[in-house]
């Protein structure tokens, strides 16, 4: 049985994502940051429904001894997906240092750790899926998400780079590039907001958590066998 692991899995897209993945026969490693008991309430789901072995395991992805941590915890992964993310609103002249060093700490350097934690095996394997989670915003950038735009960016020139460099070794690297999306992220946008959003779609509508899963577990199965180096968008044709 294959391994995956997806970062920030508690809820919301990961959590779809991680859902997804054992339904799919992977076992399934959830990572969270903070929420250890919606972590782990998923991993005793996932195993209920799929016998799955699925474990929960926390780590903060934006620090190393964490993330090492969790990588010897978790053993041999066969699909590492970057999902653990953070957003924030604030005018470009508002950011501090720290907003701005947070983000690339947690939505960049996150993937980084992650990436280099999971590729040794991989490499020796000769096999292996990564799909980093980018964001619509990342392509076209959001006003007053300056920093979340710029680290979304940097998502899609990482998942290009590495797939340049790990291709050889039979590697993929893909991204997902999310439109918007029903989570919590976007808990805080008021029903005139969405309501903006959904007429500027074409498909009309604002995505699940699940249509991302879907598109992640393409990335992961053996049909996206001749795909790397791509953005996947998953936006309702938002982005074109
Ligand atoms: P969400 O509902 O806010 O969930 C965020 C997840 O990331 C949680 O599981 C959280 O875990 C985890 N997380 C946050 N900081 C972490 C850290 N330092 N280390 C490990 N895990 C961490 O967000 P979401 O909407 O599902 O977003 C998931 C991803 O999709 C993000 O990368 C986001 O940028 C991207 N995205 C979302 C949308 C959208 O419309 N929702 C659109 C485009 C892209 P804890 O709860 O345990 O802290």
């Amino acid at each position: 049985m294959k391994t995956a692991l997806v970062t920030g899995a508690s809820r919301g897209i990961g959590k779809a994502v991680a859902s997804r993945l054992a339904a799919d026969g992977f076992r399934v490693i959830v990572n969270y940051c903070a929420s250890q008991g919606q972590a782990e309430a998923l991993a005793a789901e996932l195993n209920t429904l799929y016998s799955a072995g699925c474990t929960a395991i926390q780590a903060d992805v934006s620090d190393r001894a964490q993330v090492e941590k969790m990588f010897a915890a978790a053993g041999e992964i066969d699909v590492l997906v970057n999902n653990a993310g953070i957003a924030q609103q604030k005018l470009f002249t508002d950011l501090t240092e720290q907003d701005w060093d947070r983000m690339f700490d947690v939505d960049v350097k996150g993937m980084f750790h992650c990436c280099q934690c999971a590729l040794p095996y991989m490499i020796r394997q000769k096999r292996g899926k990564i799909i980093n989670v980018s964001s619509m915003w990342g392509q076209v950038g959001a006003s007053c998400e300056v920093h979340y735009s710029a680290a979304k960016a940097a998502v899609i020139g990482l998942t290009k780079a590495l797939a340049k460099e790990v291709g050889p070794s039979g590697i993929q690297v893909n991204c997902v590039a999310p439109g918007v999306i029903e989570t919590e992220m976007n808990a805080k946008l008021d029903a005139d907001t969405i309501r903006e959003l959904r007429e500027e779609t074409p498909l009309g509508v604002i995505g699940a958590a699940e249509d991302i899963a879907a598109a992640v577990s393409f990335l992961a199965g053996e049909n996206s066998r001749f795909i790397t180096g791509q953005v996947l968008g998953v936006n309702g044709g938002m982005i074109i």
